[in-house]
Parts: structure tokens; sequence; C-alpha cells
């Protein structure tokens, strides 16, 4: 069979599996198996795919039509135009969580400061690793509460060389901070657990492949948001930023030291997170 005949049966068969972009996920899988770029596939359509591409192809096809995501059948989900290596112990990178690393942008201008930044529950570490790449001088503590999360945040930091400015912590929320030693931070970001538990029902099923713990707080999404806004004003310099990411949960009531500094909505003008400031 030719690369076309081949991509044409496996996009169907993940268009009848119910994946949502059947005809992409079939050529980005080819691609991976296959070392090609997308021009390769087109450029190539007619030729015969060798027999032990087609195979370990079909197996890959076989784990998307079981609606594994894909991201973590490639291993890598791209964020902020950077490759990040995932695993099933990481929250895969959404898009729209790096609106996060443009309200840091445009709130520090200047590339070349010396800032401390700190996220938390870092996950694959994509919000943490791209400040500190994006700021070549900056400190950044990541903190997850999963050894396992924190072990994939190394390595990315490591491949993407941002580990000799980064400590990774290992505890709940901000209980992994250390006085004297972390902080004051310029600001301190976080994309916690906020879908609400009647959320979770009904899902597509690619999220049950995703670490529950880092998706939702199993009750009405504001758990997380509540205890960052609470502890991390302590965290801050007095100029400092906090910066969280949001749901349709909405966000929590503010102790009187924080003022809302911006409500951030996407294009559609749904919430999707926060910044705040100390007054
Ligand atoms: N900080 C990571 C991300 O934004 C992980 C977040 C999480 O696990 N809730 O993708």
């Amino acid at each position: 069979m030719t690369v076309r005949d081949i991509l044409h049966l496996a996009a169907t068969r993940l268009a009848n599996a119910g994946c949502d972009t059947p005809r992409l996920d079939a050529e980005l899988l080819l691609m991976h198996v296959w070392h090609a770029s997308r021009t390769e596939l087109f450029t190539r359509a007619y030729e015969p795919l060798a027999s032990d591409i087609q195979d370990t192809f079909e197996q890959l096809i076989s784990r998307r039509a079981r609606r594994e995501p894909l991201a973590y059948i490639t291993g890598e989900r791209e964020f902020w135009s950077r490759p990040f290596r995932v695993t099933p112990d990481v929250l895969i990178p959404r898009p729209e969580t790096e609106h996060m690393i443009e309200a840091v942008l445009s709130r520090f201008p200047d590339r070349h400061g010396h800032y401390r930044f700190c996220d938390i529950g870092t996950g694959s570490g994509c919000i943490a690793i791209t400040l500190a790449a994006e700021y070549p001088h900056a400190s950044v503590v990541a903190t997850d509460i999963s050894a396992s999360a924190l072990n994939v945040a190394r390595d990315n930091a490591e491949r993407l060389g941002t580990a000799a400015r980064m400590s990774f912590r290992c505890a709940d929320m901000l209980m992994a901070l250390h006085r004297g030693e972390d902080g004051p931070f310029d600001a301190i970001l976080s994309n916690p657990p906020y879908v609400t538990a009647a959320e979770m029902d009904g899902l597509e099923p690619e999220l049950d492949a995703e670490p529950r713990h880092a998706l939702t707080d199993e009750h009405d999404g504001l758990t997380f948001l509540t205890t960052i806004v609470n502890e991390a004003p302590a965290w801050l310099t007095e100029t400092g930023y906090i910066m969280v990411e949001t749901g349709p949960c909405g966000l929590p009531s503010l102790p009187p030291v924080l003022t809302l500094d911006e409500e951030v909505r996407d294009l559609a003008g749904h919430l999707r997170g926060a910044v705040y400031q100390r007054n």
C-alpha cells in the first residue's frame, strides 16, 4: 500500500473511533514513526511504506483509536514553540495555558532582568521552563506534589537547557517553598486543577488518560485557587504578581491583601485566568 492509502485508511479508522481530528492525528503519527516532515507525506504519497514502519504505525493508530491522547503516544507536545516530553504522569500542556506566558512577558518587558519566578503544580514544567528560557537571568522554583511529575519536569529542563537556574520541589502547593531560601518572587504562577467534580463526568475519553489529580479538586474547582490567593501573597515582592489559570468554575474570593489586576478572557469571551497584585 502507498503512503496515501495507508493514511486514508488510518484516518477513517480514527474517525470511526470518534477522534476529533482523525486526518491530522494520522499524519502526525506517521510523521513520528517515519521521521518524516509534513511535506514528505505529500511529496512521497505514492511510495509504498516499508512493512516494519507500517506495522509500527498501525500499532500507534490502534492506541489512538482507543482514545489514548496523541501526546502520550508520541511522548511529546509543543508549548510556546518548544518541545516538551510528556508521560501519563503529567498533564499535557494546553495552548490556552500560553496566556500565562503572555501575562508575564507583558509585565516584565526586560528580558535580562534577574527575576524570581515560581510555578505551583508544574507538571511537565511547561510554564516554569518556558519562563526560565525566555528570561536567561531569571531563577525559577517549580513545585509539584507528584515526584514522578517532577522527574518529567527536571528532564525537560535538562533537555531545554534551563536546569541550572531552576529548583524542583516535591510537596503540596506552597508547602514546598522554604523560608529564607525561596522568594520573594516577582511572580507566582499556577495552572491548578480547577475542573469541578460535576464537569469530570462526561468529558472526552482522552481526559481519562491524564492524571486526575492534575485536572480536578473533586469539588467546586476553587480549592487550589483559594489556597494560592491566600498563601502566595506572603511569598511575593512588594510589586509582585500572582497569575492563575481558571475555567468555568470562576475565580476564588480574595483576601484583603490582594487586588485583581486583570481578568484574562479568550477570544470567545470565556474566563481563562486572572492576574493579582498586592495592595
Ligand atoms: N503546569 C502544568 C501545565 O500547565 C501542569 C498543570 C497541572 O498539572 N494542573 O500544563
